[in-house]
């Protein structure tokens, strides 16, 4: 997992191409959709995880005629992967991206669905994005993701709905929750401690995530993972036309394929969550990140720059050593960049590489007041970056430029170029 943090996430995006979709499906009006198909066309849907429920959840989405919808999963198939997931055998045993491969089929589908994916962990998803969803839909109950996306789904205040699957006892599992409401439960809310302290864990409907080392397989048959995804959509459906009454709402729905029982339980707001259940502020930058000074964004929380918690969507590098094996300098710097980028040149004429002194989360301290002055720019920030500063229950979100999915997904190959291979 360590390169994938180093390199950017692979970008694959395919536009919306109405004139591709035949005239006759055009005019089709399936039944029970009612008015819901321009509803669903303005919807914007995140799927994180591309497992064999997410997997499902797209097709039908891109089938429904979803507008746009963007995915993300870090790995790729292997060589059993089509026994319980809709892939075929020789692009299972190709090893290519699961989200590619699901996107690209959903696109084949539908032309018309506008679809980004990001070959990446949602932890690595630009924050930009979150501000196009109505909706998010995890995935498999990889602890971390779920902590990653409740936060993500509760700063830009957007329902989570959580599609979990139990192969062992044929049960499947919906859950939704209202993330606008700060008031209401979270998906954090009701973690065990033993779940919290298995967050690096990974599980779910694939049999090659879950074969990493020291993991239980759990080769869930995909007809429950079908099961729980066809909830989602009926979620969506209701959700874009306004049901609202008629939605999940802190509530987790199972079904047993087994013994046919349904329960319907509701979830109660846990008042020590470890999650801060707090709304964020979000501010646009109308300027280039040139010519913004940090200052201006640290004034928005007074005079004192002092105790504020500094981020952005890269790791801060402090130091860089030079790329030369004959002269390895290590250079201050103090700026944000991906691990193992040229983040300048060293005095010798080598190229300087980012992380190999050390990176941080935030800025430090001590880093916070020699950088006030400078641009943003010269911090290593650029259009569609996200600037995040934080001081106690105060959160405020700086957005570099909001560029539209198309022209985000050019920009990645910059990304990809200032990186070293
Ligand atoms: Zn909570
Ligand atoms: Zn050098």
């Amino acid at each position: 997992m360590t390169q994938t943090r180093s390199r950017p996430p692979k970008v694959f995006y395919r536009p919306s191409r109405p004139g591709d979709v035949p005239a006759v499906a055009q005019a089709l009006t399936l039944k029970g959709l009612g008015t819901a198909r321009s509803a669903l066309q303005r919807m914007t849907v995140l799927l994180i995880g591309m497992g064999a429920v997410n997997a499902a959840l797209l097709e039908s989405a891109a089938r429904l005629g979803v507008g746009r919808l963007i995915c993300c999963d870090p790995a790729h198939f292997g060589p059993a992967s089509h026994l319980t997931q809709p892939v075929s055998p020789q692009q299972a045993a190709l090893g290519m991206a699961k989200a590619d491969v699901h996107c690209r089929r959903a696109h084949e589908i539908n032309p018309e669905c506008e679809i980004l994916c990001i070959q990446g962990f949602v932890q690595e998803l630009p924050r930009f994005l979150l501000r196009e969803v109505q909706v998010a839909i995890l995935a498999g109950d990889n602890i971390s993701a779920v902590v990653s996306a409740s936060q993500l789904a509760m700063d830009h205040g957007i329902p989570l709905i959580e599609s979990v699957v139990h192969g062992d006892s044929w049960l499947a599992y919906l859950r939704r929750f209202d993330l606008a409401n700060p008031e209401a439960v979270c998906p954090v809310c009701n973690l065990s401690e033993a779940e919290w302290q298995a967050r690096s864990q990974r599980a779910g409907c694939s049999i090659d995530t879950v074969l990493k080392p020291g993991l239980v397989p759990t080769r869930t048959l995909p007809i429950f993972c079908r099961v729980a995804a066809d909830w989602g959509v009926a979620e969506l459906i209701k959700q874009a036309t306004g049901q609202d009454e008629l939605l999940l709402c802190g509530e987790e729905l199972a079904i047993c394929l087994k013994n046919h029982k349904i329960w319907r339980t509701g979830y109660e707001r846990n008042f020590n969550c470890r999650l801060p259940h707090r709304a964020s502020t979000h501010v646009d930058l109308l300027q280039e990140p040139a010519q913004i000074e940090l200052r201006e964004l640290t004034a928005q929380f007074g005079d004192s720059a002092n105790d504020l918690q500094i981020t952005a969507e890269l790791p801060w590098i402090r130091q860089a050593q030079c790329e030369s094996p004959r002269c390895h300098l290590m250079t201050p710097v103090r700026r944000f960049a991906r691990l193992l980028a040229h983040v300048g040149t060293c005095r010798c004429g080598a190229p300087l590489i980012a992380g190999s002194g050390g990176h941080q989360s935030a800025i430090p301290a001590r880093d916070v007041a020699p950088c006030l002055n400078s641009p943003l720019s010269d911090l290593g920030l650029r259009g569609g970056h996200t600037v995040s500063i934080t001081r106690d229950d105060e959160r405020v979100h700086f957005y570099l430029g909001r560029p539209t999915l198309a022209e985000w997904a050019a920009a990645q190959e910059f990304a990809d170029a200032e990186a070293v291979s």
